[in-house]
């Protein structure tokens, strides 16, 4: 009788012929999540996984995979040879029957040959139990639920099903290029994304010294927090001072938002070119500010074809607040650093802005230059699991 992990896989199974792409990348990432306990064994099938676990704790690696993108549920299995008198006996010898008062068996055959149905396992089960102990049936709010899952080549007995992290598996759908601010909402956009199988890098827009590194220590805590989810993180801090700075100065202040964002947007583009990432991803929510009613994100959207996909477009802030919770970023989030977009704010920025008076402001100076200038200077810095300690403690180069 062997100990194991039953994984089951989530949303994934629907995926037809690219079910092997999506099943290898989670046995990757499970892989990567579990690389210290160099003993595990992985055996993938078409619906589930099986992790043999040797001699490891098994509590502290179902701890670790409730964070893996693509599980839709898990268990710890004892495994077993198909024989009805085999498992049955297992059964009674697992089980520490004082426990508990109720009971359920739940048998499912994945071998629908096999020559007993499921009800007949359970009640054969069942008899036993109660001709052995002193425990009830009950069909409904049982203390135990006994699980018989009864396949071609083994049986797996189990009780508890735990639920995982659900989504897809992390770098099935591609890279996205995260806009990454110390607020509240761009941290809880870049889980959302993860959560849906794409892989992030993230890019900070830093303003020295109106900006602190005060400031970038908030980013590099917030990408910490992505570390269940991944095993790397890359940061790509630009320096934008030069950028703003020439903004406030040519710029009509009502558009100065407007134009910014649009310079923000060209840097993501060619940045997310260069790093091979399919989308641009931020923490944008339909008319939260200015810059985000319908209007404003037409007219800075205008500056590039990447798709950008805001996963928070339709969240209220409340909504976003409780996942900034479960995620733990809110508490980084709300510490009180300003972020570059809120140094020159003007009183009054422009909720209908037009492209033509857009490009007019535009045309008064050579942010194109400016533009290649930031995208040269960016400073990159890559968060793991091991390094993550060092790299909050150097400081970074551009403030
Ligand atoms: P958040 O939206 O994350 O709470 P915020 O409200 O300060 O921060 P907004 O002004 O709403 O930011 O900006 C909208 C989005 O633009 C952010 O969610 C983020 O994706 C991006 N963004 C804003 N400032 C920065 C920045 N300094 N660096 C990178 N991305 C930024
Ligand atoms: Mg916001």
């Amino acid at each position: 009788m062997e100990d194991l992990i039953l994984i089951r896989y989530g949303e994934l199974s629907t995926k037809g012929k690219n079910r092997k792409f999506f099943i290898n990348r989670l046995e990757g990432n499970i892989k990567k999540k579990l690389s210290k306990y160099s003993e595990i064994k992985i055996r993938s099938q078409r619906d589930r996984m099986y992790l043999s676990f040797s001699e490891y704790d098994a509590n502290e690696i179902l701890q670790q995979l409730k964070d893996v993108f693509g599980i839709q549920s898990f268990s710890l299995a004892k495994k077993v040879s198909n024989d009805y008198q085999e498992i049955e006996n297992s059964i009674m010898k697992i089980i520490d029957f004082s426990k508990y008062e109720s009971f359920k068996v739940i048998t499912k055959r994945g071998n629908k040959n096999y020559f007993m149905t499921s009800d007949e396992v359970n009640r054969q089960v069942a008899t036993r139990i109660l001709k052995e102990t002193n425990l009830k049936v009950k069909m409904k709010d049982y203390d135990l639920g006994i699980n018989i899952d009864i396949r071609y080549d083994y049986a797996y007995i189990f009780f508890e099903k735990i639920t995982g992290a659900q989504g897809y598996p992390v770098g099935v759908s591609g890279k996205g290029l995260l806009m990454l601010s110390g607020g509240i909402d761009s941290p809880v956009a870049g889980y959302l994304v993860m959560k849906r199988g794409v892989s992030i890098e993230a890019v900070h827009f830093a303003s020295p010294p109106y900006t602190s590194a005060k400031a970038f220590d908030k980013i590099k805590q917030l990408a910490l927090k992505y570390l269940p989810y991944t095993d790397q993180i890359v940061i790509h801090n630009v320096k934008f001072t030069q950028m703003q700075l020439e903004i406030n100065k040519y710029v009509d202040e009502n558009y100065s938002m407007t134009i910014l964002r649009r310079m923000m947007y060209r840097i993501c583009d060619a940045l997310a070119k260069q790093r091979a990432c399919d989308i641009i991803v931020n923490g944008e929510s339909i008319a939260q500010v200015a810059s985000q009613t319908l209007k404003s994100m037409a007219v800075i959207n205008e500056v590039t074809n990447m798709p950008i996909i805001r996963p928070l477009a339709c969240y209220d802030k409340l909504e976003i607040i409780e996942l900034a919770n479960k995620i733990d970023t809110y508490q980084t989030s709300i510490l009180p650093y300003e972020d570059c977009c809120t140094i020159f704010l003007p009183p009054n920025p422009i909720i209908n802005p037009h492209l033509d008076r857009v490009l007019e402001n535009e045309s008064r100076f050579d942010y194109q230059s400016l533009l290649a200038d930031c995208l040269i200077n960016i400073e990159r810095i890559v968060i793991t699991e091991k390094n993550q300690e060092e790299v909050l403690n150097i400081a970074s180069d551009i403030f």
